[in-house]
């Protein structure tokens, strides 16, 4: 009777904080509430920022996105009611997506200036805050395994290029001919944005902004401008019944880089980041924004030093991404398996297990 009770008031002393930042304040409503005492299992994908604008997507097309986000997210909370870690889960699911022509990662990469696919990944785990992370590579099947290998058989962080790819066929991680991950409309997108770059190429950059918009934006084709063609990295955030979280996110970055450039995806802290203490994220956007401002390791100082509920740390962070002329979104998990979903781009493909154990597919505001 007595440890009831006791139990009953530690309870009540945990969750009522947590609640209370649900109301006061302007804080943004935290979706899910849960207490240490009751640990519950959480998975949050994201296919990224690259939304075409709503009612130009077809429906079929439309139909297709959907379907693969929900498999991918009910794949990885299947993994994790199995009982497998959240590591696991983020990498299945990862992997489906990557396999997917849908997305700007693996298989639908987007092509970099010069025509090649350079592929971007990491993983975090937060029990130990160990992390691998991989860049600039060409013939990667599934970066997101190759990172998780860095991770977990090499005393390294982060391998990029060539050096990446041996140790990834020393792991027998499954190499392809770079030809693999050639699609057309991705192809089509960059012969668009080449043609109107060499069309602009009289024309004085306009290294000011005249109407007050970003000058590097002012900078891209009106094509390359376009979400679609700039973004479209996956990600995936876990917790695990062991209350252990994981993130990770994989990309192809954007459509016409320059050749070596590399992105947040692959910066821990920037593109993705995971901590037990706090919470697990992975971004998608205008990754030099993402890397400059740390985006991932912001969400979860906020959460550290402030006490921020996850979807209003999530929210300033895309904040500050937006005052300081970037665009893109994240998806965020705390330690209780509270959400935080923010994006400040025309949309963000995204899936999630709500509260009930069901998959909910979004892709607009
Ligand atoms: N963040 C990625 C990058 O900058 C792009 C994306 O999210 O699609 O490489």
């Amino acid at each position: 009777m007595k440890k009831s009770l006791s139990f009953l008031l530690i309870s009540l002393l945990l969750i009522t904080p947590i609640a209370t930042f649900g109301q006061k304040g302007g804080f943004a409503e935290v979706k899910q509430l849960q207490s240490p005492q009751n640990p519950r299992l959480g998975f949050v994908i994201h296919g990224g920022a690259g939304v075409i604008k709503k009612g130009s997507l077809s429906p079929e097309k439309e139909l297709e996105y959907r379907k693969q986000l929900e498999a991918a997210v009910v794949a990885g909370y299947k993994a994790l009611q199995a009982g497998k870690s959240s590591l696991d889960a983020v990498e299945i699911a990862i992997r489906m997506l990557e396999d997917s022509p849908l997305f700007n990662a693996g298989k639908g990469a987007v092509f970099n200036h010069d025509g090649i696919n350079e592929l971007d990944s990491s993983i975090m785990n937060g029990k130990d805050l160990s992390a691998g992370a991989v860049a600039g590579v060409h013939r990667v099947k599934n970066p997101i395994s190759l990172a998780r290998a860095v991770m977990e058989k090499s005393p390294h962080v982060m391998m990029v290029g060539d050096g990446a790819e041996k140790f990834a066929a020393e792991q027998k991680i499954e190499l392809v001919d770079p030809k693999y991950f050639f699609t057309q409309e991705r192809f089509d997108a960059l012969q668009k944005i080449l043609k109107e770059e060499k069309e602009k190429e009289n024309q004085k950059p306009k290294l000011q902004s005249l109407n007050g918009e970003n000058p590097l934006l002012e900078r891209m084709t009106e094509t390359q401008r376009l979400s679609e063609n700039r973004f479209g990295t996956v990600g995936a955030v876990a917790l695990d019944k062991n209350g252990n979280l994981a993130a990770g996110t994989s990309t192809g970055g954007m459509t016409n880089k320059k050749f070596g450039r590399v992105g947040d995806a692959p910066i821990i802290g920037a593109g993705t980041f995971a901590d037990n203490e706090t919470c697990a994220v992975s971004a998608t956007g205008w990754g030099e924004y993402f890397i400059r401002l740390g985006v991932a390791r912001d969400i979860s100082t906020q959460m550290q030093y402030r006490a921020a509920p996850v979807q209003q740390a999530a929210d300033a962070a895309l904040e500050k991404v937006k005052k300081l002329g970037g665009d893109g979104g994240v998806i965020a998990i705390d330690k209780f398996g509270n959400i935080g979903i923010s994006f400040n781009s025309e949309g963000m493909y995204r899936a999630y297990i709500d509260a009930n154990g069901k998959p909910v597919v979004e892709i607009y505001k």
